[in-house]
């Protein structure tokens, strides 16, 4: 850690305390891996083996506090599927009290969001989820691994397994009692997988995507063929798609008894289409980096950061 090899730790020596904010997928894989790293092993999320590290027997010693406002890790790469089945809603997120690789006395979780740290001092603020309770937290090494915020349907509103379990039923009984179309509005990555997912999911429903440009995926630095590509497989799953339409109005109209309510959706291009549910996925995310000092934070509110990952601009870090 301080650059000098394993040998030169010192037996005795306090544990070094670090804290990762964010328990997702780069969070917890950096826990896990420095965890490896500290007991001499290779990293489990490394392909290739580190033979200097198997040979050795030397220990770091580590305490790893890990935050998040979550209660548990959700993968939120299947938050498509996890809106669109119950069954897999239920695999989707997993409390961190439940995740064994976490449970040693090297790795403390904390539910609570990091509000502010002091880069001088050391020390970051934490407000418990729950308590509300303020938390001065000292750390030796600090990990911002706080990704992005993103809204609904990107990712799950709710902050525990329990909440998250009946916001996924809540939205997946609406999907259920739609007799008229389900609507999902943005063709990019999220609004793709999401009527995708759910027509795998309930077949019997009629799943329209529509999208404001001539072809799908368009703020996406890819190729037109790729597009194409996109729109042929979801054609092929079902999807109905109308293409260079954008949705100007969303009106309610009568509610069905114990059905969802049914809309209107209108089309720029005057066409309307009755909907029992519309999917707004057009991806709206913010970063959550306004714990850190202002001079790391670009104008737009992202970590400043090079190519290279160099963040020596930053003073004080
Ligand atoms: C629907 C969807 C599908 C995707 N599909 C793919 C794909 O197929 N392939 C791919 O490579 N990428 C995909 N992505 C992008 C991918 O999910 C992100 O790149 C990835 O989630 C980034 O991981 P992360 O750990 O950096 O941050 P995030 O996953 O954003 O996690 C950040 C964590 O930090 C926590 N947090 C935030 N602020 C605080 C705070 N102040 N205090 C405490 N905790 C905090 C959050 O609760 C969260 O758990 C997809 C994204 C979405 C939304």
């Amino acid at each position: 850690m301080h650059g000098n090899g394993l040998s030169s730790i010192l037996p005795g020596r306090k544990p070094y305390k670090v804290l990762v904010v964010g328990g997702s997928y780069a969070g917890l894989s950096t826990t896990l891996n420095l965890l490896d790293l500290c007991h001499g092993k290779p990293t489990r999320f490394s392909l290739a083996a580190s033979p200097d590290l198997r040979a050795s027997n030397e220990r770091i010693p580590v305490q790893i506090t890990l935050v998040d406002e979550r209660d548990g890790y959700y993968h939120l790469i299947g938050s498509p599927l996890a809106f669109a089945s119950r069954d897999y809603a239920a695999k989707a997120w997993t409390r961190f009290q439940d995740i064994p690789a976490l449970q040693t006395p090297e790795v403390r979780c904390v539910q609570g969001r990091v509000t502010s740290i002091d880069c001088q001092g050391k020390t970051a603020t934490i407000l418990e989820t729950g308590t509300n309770r303020q938390i001065d937290e000292e750390y030796d090494y600090f990990v911002a691994a706080s990704g992005l915020a993103r809204n609904w349907p990107s990712a799950p509103q709710s902050l525990t397994r329990e909440e998250y379990l009946q916001e996924t039923r809540k939205h997946i009984k609406y999907l259920e009692n739609a007799h008229d179309k389900i609507v999902v509005i943005g063709g990019g990555a999220v609004g793709i997988e999401m009527a995708a997912e759910l027509k795998l999911a309930q077949p019997e429903k009629d799943v329209v995507l529509i999208h404001s440009r001539s072809k799908l995926l368009s703020s996406e630095p890819l190729p037109d063929e790729y597009r194409d590509n996109v729109l042929s497989l979801l054609h092929d799953s079902g999807v109905e798609t109308i293409m260079s339409s954008r949705v100007v109005n969303i009106l309610p109209t009568e509610l069905k008894g114990g059905c969802a309510p049914s809309t209107v959706v209108e089309l720029d291009d005057g066409r309307n289409i009755k909907a029992s549910y519309v999917i707004n996925a057009v991806s709206r995310y913010r970063p959550t980096s306004s714990y850190l000092p202002p001079s790391a934070i670009s104008k737009d509110g992202y970590v400043r950061i090079t190519p290279a990952y160099d963040v020596s601009t930053w003073p004080l870090i």
